[in-house]
């Protein structure tokens, strides 16, 4: 077996590492603003607004300039190209105004899925030549965090193994070349929510596509301190006809995740992948309080369950504006508030039992 030739010194290590466990630290999740032109087209014709770059730049505006009690539940933003370049009415780049208010910049780097020859419909995700270089570039132009999708979806003879394989290799590749720059590599392997199929056939799926991707992770010598997990949350179909509580959503997704992703990943912020705002944070929340052991912080990457209310409210009018901020907002604390009582009540336990037997905290048992 050879052996692995260190490519990261310890200081490398240790800054992959501490940007990694700010993004999540306790309270914190990830604003995704990091639509493509084409995805706000989507977004912005529900409402009727242009799809403009002034236009894209005043709602990110808006988002990124809510008042100072969305710095909580923030820890990182993730921008789309076009955004990482532009400014606040003010002139500030918007990576200096995010940094400034303690929010970790992150870029999405992946150029979209493609289609993968003699599978039925299935996809990779392109964007890996030139990637050493984008990410020196948004290193230095202030990015610390990069996020790449890939997409696998759930049919009868879906998803195949080659596009298991495939894409659990991009993503590796993808993370290696990020860590190299002082990147922190955020993983996302999606399995869409299509289809009829229920919850164990999401959870089987879903632990096979992790699985592969911590192998893939591990043959590429990613280190996994210096990384974060973007999965799906195990949900049955949209069109299955059985309906499952969030408890039982929790359940499946956390056991999917405690038999595929070591506890070296410090972080597991999910996608709401299509789920009602309501729902994505019903969902954490069983989660979070679900009762098996969890070694990672479990927190939210969400672009539609965090901006759904906010975009609605702005309708694409300047004197929406504040409304806009008070949806965002709203949606915000109600993520962190999950945390909060969690982290409250775990701390009382920890107090109660040292105070009773002396029992002393450590990493492990928390
Ligand atoms: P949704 O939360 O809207 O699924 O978006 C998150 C994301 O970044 C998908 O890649």
């Amino acid at each position: 077996m050879p052996h692995s030739y260190p490519f990261l010194t310890p200081e490398q290590k240790k800054e992959l590492s501490d940007i990694a466990q700010r993004i999540v630290a306790p309270g914190k999740g990830i604003l995704a603003a990091d639509e493509s032109t084409g995805s706000v087209a989507k977004r912005f014709q529900s409402i009727n607004a242009e799809n403009t770059e002034e236009n894209r730049r005043l709602y990110r505006q808006l988002l990124f300039t809510a008042d100072d009690r969305i710095t909580p539940c923030i820890g990182g933003v993730i921008l789309f190209h076009e955004t990482m370049y532009q400014k606040t009415d003010d002139g500030k780049p918007f990576t200096q105004y995010l940094k400034e208010r303690g929010m970790v910049v992150g870029i999405k780097v992946d150029k979209g899925v493609v289609p993968l020859a003699g599978t039925n419909g299935e996809t990779t995700t392109q964007g890996l030549d030139g990637l050493y270089e984008r990410c020196a570039q948004y290193k230095k132009d202030g990015a610390d965090f990069a996020k790449w999708r890939c997409v696998l979806k759930i049919t009868p003879t879906t998803p195949s193994h080659l596009a298991i394989i495939e894409n659990a290799n991009v993503l590796a590749r993808y993370a290696s070349i990020c860590q190299m720059h002082g990147i922190v590599p955020i993983v996302e392997p999606e399995i869409l929510p299509d289809g009829d199929h229920d919850l164990k056939r999401c959870q089987y799926i879903t632990e096979k596509v992790l699985a592969a991707v911590y192998k893939a992770l591990s043959d590429h010598h990613v280190y996994l301190e210096g990384t974060l997990l973007k999965p799906n949350m195990v949900t049955a179909g949209h069109s299955c006809s059985h309906k499952y509580s969030s408890q039982e959503i929790a359940m499946a997704t956390v056991t999917a995740l405690r038999r595929t992703v070591p506890p070296a990943v410090p972080g597991i912020t999910f996608l709401s992948g299509g789920q009602s705002e309501e729902e994505a944070s019903v969902n954490l929340n069983s989660m979070n309080q679900c009762p098996l052991h969890r070694p990672w912080a479990l927190t939210f990457s969400y672009g539609r369950a965090l901006q759904a209310s906010a975009l609605k409210a702005w309708g694409g009018k300047k004197e929406n504006g504040k409304a806009c901020q008070e949806e965002f907002i709203k949606r915000a604390l109600s993520l962190k508030h999950v945390f909060l009582m969690l982290y409250l009540v775990v701390t009382c336990c920890v107090l109660w039992a040292s105070a009773s037997w002396g029992w002393q905290p450590s990493l492990e048992n928390l």
